[in-house]
């Protein structure tokens, strides 16, 4: 198998199913429960958070876990917007956002919040002069992701808090980093609140957290007991909690080198798809290496997924959130229908390697000749 949709999920790597195993096995008490058997998984769970807080550099109480990303950006916007709601209802976010983010605006829009999408430039980065005016003394929230989720966008956070706290310091500012963490070196004081989802970093599904800022009020979406977390009641996971622990800490080495190795996979990748004159590649300066999406203008996106996938070669059209859909970021950058139509998501890890690359290549050639061969056949016929 080569596997080339790493920022759809990965797998759980043998360091993290190890935890996972020994922490289910090892850990029966409830971390909430006073009794010694609690008292033990209560300890791991401090630490396990300890070493999330530390790897980061936050504090371990401005950790809530939840399911994943989806949750924490919920947990965050829904939880400014209710939190806030006296004193602005306008919220600001991105043309480059994962889909639940725009889910969750659609939500908010019809319980009567204001939403306004900020613009960007040809090469997707947020447009400062766009973003300074949209600012408002109501505007309550500012949402844009560290790296965007289909063409690998990075934006400047740092940059972005300044304009942003410049113009209404009361303004709090969130970041979905799922696809960052572990791909590039991230900041969290850069914003208040920010979603990380664990299944991207080769720990196990239904795992993440919110970072929320000791600063930030939010009203909490979910009621019940334990005395973990005010924001996320019940009884703590913790095989999950301390296998996230286990990859973060795994994530975050070697960043740098790993991502110049990336590249270079991504720039072979490019150098031989671009042969093909119908083929647009989908990247600007500040696309990330781990993300590389390109447009087959002459074959449906889901014909060619399916070609490839008989030889065990796995990839998504624009992301596995949203397939299927135009993909919103090629819109946003090169405004296209056909190129935001006929995208597909190749997406690498450290673990790829020149090898996997090279047959890749062989066969996408291959299989992409093929199609091609069929479509002009059946426009001949048609003529
Ligand atoms: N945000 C981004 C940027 C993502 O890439 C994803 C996963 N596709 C999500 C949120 C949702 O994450 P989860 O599957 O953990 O809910």
């Amino acid at each position: 198998m080569i596997y080339l949709d790493y920022s759809a999920t990965t797998p759980v790597s043998y360091e993290v199913l190890d935890t996972l195993n020994k922490v289910t096995k090892d850990f029966v008490g409830n971390a909430n429960s006073i009794h010694s058997l609690g008292v033990k998984s209560s300890e791991l769970l401090e630490n396990a958070t300890k070493q999330i807080a530390d790897i980061f550099g936050i504090f371990p109480n401005e950790i809530v876990y939840t399911s994943g990303a989806t949750e924490a950006n919920n947990m965050a916007l829904i939880g400014v917007a209710l939190a806030n709601h006296k004193k602005g209802k306008h919220i600001i976010t991105s043309k480059l956002e994962h889909p639940s983010i725009y889910a969750i605006c659609d939500y908010l829009k019809s319980i009567g919040f204001e939403i306004s999408y900020v613009n960007n430039d040809e090469e997707g980065l947020i447009d400062f002069d766009d973003l300074k005016k949209l600012i408002r003394k109501d505007t309550i929230l500012v949402s844009i992701c560290a790296v965007n989720s289909e063409l690998g966008i990075r934006q400047p956070l740092k940059m972005i808090r300044q304009i942003v706290k410049k113009e209404n310091m009361a303004t709090i500012i969130h970041s979905d980093m799922t696809q960052a963490i572990g791909k590039v070196a991230v900041n969290f004081r850069d914003v208040d609140l920010a979603s990380m989802s664990g299944h991207k970093i080769f720990g196990p599904k239904g795992i993440g957290f919110l970072y929320k800022s000791s600063m930030v009020k939010l009203t909490p979406l979910i009621y019940g007991s334990g005395k973990s977390n005010d924001l996320k009641p019940g009884t703590p996971p913790l095989p999950l909690i301390a296998s996230l622990s286990k990859a973060c800490r795994l994530a975050n080495v070697d960043l740098e080198k790993r991502e110049r190795f990336i590249n270079l996979l991504n720039e072979k990748i490019v150098a031989s798809i671009s042969k093909h004159s119908d083929i647009l590649i989908n990247k600007t300066k500040y696309s990330i290496p781990q993300i590389l999406n390109i447009s087959l203008m002459k074959v449906m996106p889901e014909s060619f997924i399916h070609a490839m996938e008989k030889h065990e070669i796995y990839f998504s059209t624009n992301t596995a959130c949203s397939s299927g859909d135009l993909s919103s970021s090629v819109m946003a950058i090169y405004n296209d229908k056909t190129r935001a139509k006929h995208t597909i998501r190749i997406s690498l890890s450290y673990t790829s390697t020149t090898d996997e690359i090279n047959k890749f290549l062989k066969i996408f050639d291959e299989e992409y000749t093929k199609l091609r061969g069929l479509i002009n056949n059946k426009t001949k016929v048609e003529m």
